[in-house]
């Protein structure tokens, strides 16, 4: 660990742990969980979350489970355990084989319904699901009492028996907590413990037709595995007190002494210009807003990965994040900047040209190709040099060149010298132009004594730019991403219109380019085009036809802000 980490001050919640440690508490055993519901693929807030649980096992010499709390079989899948699994391995973490499944406790969680209702603390109830909660009352009225809430122990048992044995219709009956109807808190107003539902379980078939609901599950859950410190987002505050009236009435004295969990809340992370519920990105996909889970626009780890994000990027965004007890957002321009930073140490630079302006060098010899050398990353030496090919006919950036130019356009224009980079100084001699008057390309000459780019005598230009042969070059295809919304709040949209609104037309533009040819002898995935940005090899791409994403641009908005601040 470096210095600097050593110095950083503890978050609340290593505050607590390091507490727990001096206090001998659960005999300093440090056990979190990443407990993800396997409905939908993991967000960068999930990565948050990842990041936190396995980061605080690894500091503080604990384990992490990953534990799937797979109790909807609706709307469950192993298609996203799969992905799920894969998305904490990529970002650099393992379970160390402690991979297990709510629904691997289907049976525990059962008997002790039974107990619950042996006890006098659940009932069977025949209310339909809306009729439940419009007899919820409000926080200051209480709920109406179930008329079925005084069964007798005998008659609850053995209709919940009959709900296990697939004797009721779907939606019929749920099995209810008997707790407090008059409570401030609405979740402990008797709140359904059991459903009946009949779907398959990805996991458990046809076995069961009554399944827990998540509340029931969860903190019994985190006890069955001895964790010993349960962390979760702040909207779940306000369930820690029936998790807790749970273990209580569940645990016989006997086992009184294993650990109870300690949930402790933090703030979930919200990120502008996207949204972040699996419930709006299962619809993003399914009505092919994007093209998949994994499309780059998506804030999923999946689609990050793909977009070119390095699973050090993510894990050190999460570190700069922190934790914390309040809500708030984050500007996304921090995630943008923590791949930058990690791409600028990591990434192979090469030059490419997207919008592409012929230019003629016409006092080059014509058929020569000179193999001019130029740096793989100015700011890694060890990545050595590469060819670059240097050839008559040369492409530059429309944008580099102005017929006119205003006072403070430095870059290329008539009877102006700039240097190419790794390349030589040229000079335009003269614009030439189509019927339309559009400029086709420029006729210039080069300095021959300013080889590598270097000045012959002195003499200064004011501008470097990329270029690529127009003959020594690979065309590839080139997805230009952007934000996938053009709103900083996606959700706020006139009445009646929905988030869908906000989505940016301009998030995917797809443009074809030229690079320079080395891209086609490289393993590397992640390169820097010179002057344009990070662009991460797709997973499309074919020798044939190399396919580009952009992950960034270079500027950098946010580092500017950060070290004005500074
Ligand atoms: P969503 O709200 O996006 O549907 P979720 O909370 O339903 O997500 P789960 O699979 O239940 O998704 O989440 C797994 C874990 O990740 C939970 O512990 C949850 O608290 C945490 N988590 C989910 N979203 C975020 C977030 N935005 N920031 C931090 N942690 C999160
Ligand atoms: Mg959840």
């Amino acid at each position: 660990m470096s210095q600097e980490e050593n110095a950083k001050p503890l978050n609340f919640i290593e505050a607590m742990i390091e507490e727990d440690i001096k206090l001998n508490k659960h005999g300093r055993r440090i056990n979190t969980r990443f407990p993800p519901e396997p409905n939908g693929y993991l967000h960068i807030g999930h990565a948050k979350s990842i990041c936190l649980n396995f980061g605080l096992a690894k500091k503080y010499n604990g384990i992490c489970n990953l534990r799937f709390d797979d109790t909807n079989p609706v709307k469950e899948d192993v298609e996203y355990v799969d992905s799920i699994k894969e998305d904490i391995h990529w970002l650099g973490f393992d379970w160390e084989g402690r991979e297990y499944y709510a629904s691997d406790y289907f049976l525990q969680l059962y008997e002790w319904a039974e107990l619950l209702i042996k006890k006098g603390k659940a009932y069977v109830c025949d209310l339909a699901a809306e009729q439940i909660s419009e007899m919820r009352g409000t926080p200051s009225v209480p709920a109406a009492p179930s008329p079925y809430r005084n069964r007798s122990v005998e008659e609850n048992i053995e209709l919940f028996r009959k709900m296990r044995a697939g004797e009721f219709p779907e939606g019929s009956k749920t099995l209810r907590a008997k707790i407090d109807l008059a409570s401030p808190n609405m979740h402990m107003r008797d709140p359904v413990m059991y459903r009946i539902i009949y779907a398959e379980h990805h996991r458990t078939g046809k076995q069961w037709c009554i399944y827990p609901m998540y509340d029931y599950a969860h903190g019994q859950s985190d006890f069955k595995e001895g964790i010993t410190h349960s962390l979760c987002t702040l909207e779940f505050e306000v369930h820690r007190p029936l998790y807790d009236w749970f273990l209580d009435n569940i645990i016989d004295d006997a086992e009184v002494n294993r650990t109870r969990t300690r949930q402790t809340e933090f703030a979930r992370l919200n990120l502008n210009y996207t949204v972040m519920s699996k419930r709006l990105l299962l619809q993003l996909v399914k009505e092919n807003h994007v093209h998949g889970w994994d499309d780059p626009r998506m804030p999923t780890i999946s689609g990050l990965r793909r977009r070119g994000f390095t699973p050090e990027s993510i894990r050190n965004f999460a570190e700069r994040v922190g934790v914390a007890k309040r809500e708030n957002t984050i500007d996304v321009g921090l995630l943008e900047h923590c791949v930058r930073e990690d791409l600028n140490q990591k990434a192979q630079r090469v030059m490419g040209v997207l919008n592409p302006l012929k230019v003629v060098i016409e006092n080059y010899p014509e058929n020569q190709v000179e193999q001019l050398d130029a740096i793989n990353n100015p700011e890694d030496e060890s990545m050595g040099t590469r060819k670059v090919p240097f050839t008559k006919t040369l492409y530059i950036e429309r944008d580099d060149f102005m017929e006119e130019p205003p006072k403070k356009f430095f870059r290329l224009a008539p009877g102006r010298e700039v240097r190419l980079r790794y390349a030589y100084f040229i000079t335009c001699k003269n614009v030439v132009k189509n019927d339309l008057g559009e400029i086709t390309e420029l006729i210039c000459t080069y300095d021959p004594a300013s080889k590598g780019g270097n000045s012959p005598d002195g003499r200064k230009v004011k501008a470097t730019l990329h270029w690529v042969s127009a003959t020594e070059n690979v065309k590839a295809e080139i997805r230009l991403y952007d934000r996938l919304f053009s709103k900083e709040n996606p959700y706020e949209v006139p009445e009646g219109r929905s988030f869908l609104d906000n989505i940016n037309p301009e998030s995917l533009k797809i443009t074809e380019g030229y690079i320079e040819p080395f891209v086609k002898t490289t393993s590397e995935k992640h390169f820097q085009f010179e002057r344009l940005g990070y662009f991460f090899t797709d997973y499309d791409s074919t020798p044939e036809k190399l396919v580009f994403n952009r992950t960034v641009g270079l500027k950098d908005s946010w580092s500017k802000i950060s070290s004005s601040q500074e």
